[in-house]
């Protein structure tokens, strides 16, 4: 067989290849949203509630058990505070102007509170390469093992609520987050219990629940009128532990994380914008559906040269059969 022929050969079997049905045309597309677990649990957080108190924070430390809440963060209750390699849960304040009015967005104040999400389609399991952040097939919570865990931090850049903290000054820092008390050695959820910060909050400001329950409080919140008064339920939004009667705000009409980056398990409901508060504005799409999407498409492009290369040899090979037969 002549060299050229050869060449020719190959680059035409090579080509048919590619293009002949072979390897279908590769597109860089994204993979859809998650969906939220049927029976997944979370949170209504409900900042027209909070009354800034920290009795969320300081639980959260006792049942995760982590340093107290210190005399000076005491001192300065309404000082913002972030998330840290010791703090799951953060209650921090909006305050504009002469900060006078309750949940007004001039001349007032109000209070968010930061904790874990607990996304539907979490980026921090979609980024952690040894599965050491996993999302409860049932409840959708997501949780972290320590034990598998790298170090490599990727969780920190993939969660877009900058939640996953790790833990600078120890020797062997760990990450951080929220586990909805449910992680080995605590375990709230499995017993039956509710999340430490649902059951201490005094206003039913953190209200625990499943996802269904609360969307469906959050949406009947949505339809009150403004200065009717309203029965808040404390504690379980299916079993309350008890109530109280208040005044309704005029909220705004959104429910954070409905549908915000594929949804939330741990909602929000406000009378201000969300931006004041501090979370992001996000579309539906999940990012790492986005991302999966694109990076499953580049395995598939890595693919392109053992495909070519497998084209190639049987070209050599059926050539040279040929050139065989012919001699
Ligand atoms: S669910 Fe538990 S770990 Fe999460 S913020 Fe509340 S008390 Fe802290
Ligand atoms: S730091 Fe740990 S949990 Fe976070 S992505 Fe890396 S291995 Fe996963
Ligand atoms: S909020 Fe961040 S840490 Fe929590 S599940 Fe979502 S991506 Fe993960």
């Amino acid at each position: 067989m002549k060299r050229r022929d050869f060449l020719k050969g190959s680059l035409q079997s090579g080509a048919a290849v590619l293009t002949g049905g072979a390897l279908a045309p590769v597109t860089a597309e994204a993979r859809p949203n998650l969906q939220p677990k049927e029976d997944a649990i979370g949170m209504l957080f409900d900042s027209t509630l909070c009354v800034g108190c920290k009795a969320c924070v300081a639980k959260c430390k006792q049942v995760n058990d982590m340093p107290p809440v210190t005399e000076s963060e005491i001192r300065a209750w309404d000082e913002a505070r972030d998330l840290s390699g010791d703090t799951l849960n953060v209650i921090k304040t909006y305050k504009n102007g002469d900060g006078s009015t309750k949940d007004a967005e001039n001349n007032g104040f109000a209070f968010e509170k930061r904790s874990c999400m607990h996304c539907v389609d979490p980026g921090c399991v979609s980024v952690c390469p040894v599965t050491a952040l996993t999302q409860h097939e049932k409840t959708g919570i997501v949780s972290y093992n320590p034990d598998a865990c790298i170090g490599c931090r990727n969780c920190m850049a993939g969660c877009p609520y900058n939640v996953p903290q790790f833990q600078y000054d120890k020797p062997f820092g760990q990450i951080m987050k929220c586990q909805m008390c449910n992680q080995k050695g605590v375990e709230r959820i499995d017993n039956g219990l509710l999340t430490g910060c649902s059951e201490v909050c005094p206003t039913g400001a953190t209200l625990f629940g499943t996802r269904k329950a609360l969307l469906a409080e959050a949406k009947r919140r949505m339809e009150l009128k403004p200065g009717d008064t309203y029965t808040y339920p404390r504690g379980d939004v299916s079993n309350p532990g008890s109530y109280h009667d208040k005044r309704v705000p005029t909220y705004k009409q959104h429910i954070w994380g409905e549908t915000e980056a594929g949804g939330t398990n741990v909602m929000h409901i406000s009378a201000i914008s969300f931006d004041k508060l501090g979370l992001p504005p996000l579309g539906e799409r999940s990012a790492c559906s986005v991302a999966e999407g694109v990076q499953h498409s580049l395995y598939s492009y890595l693919a392109l040269p053992a495909v070519l290369m497998a084209g190639l040899s049987y070209v050599v090979k059926r050539n040279t059969d040929e050139e065989g037969e012919g001699s």
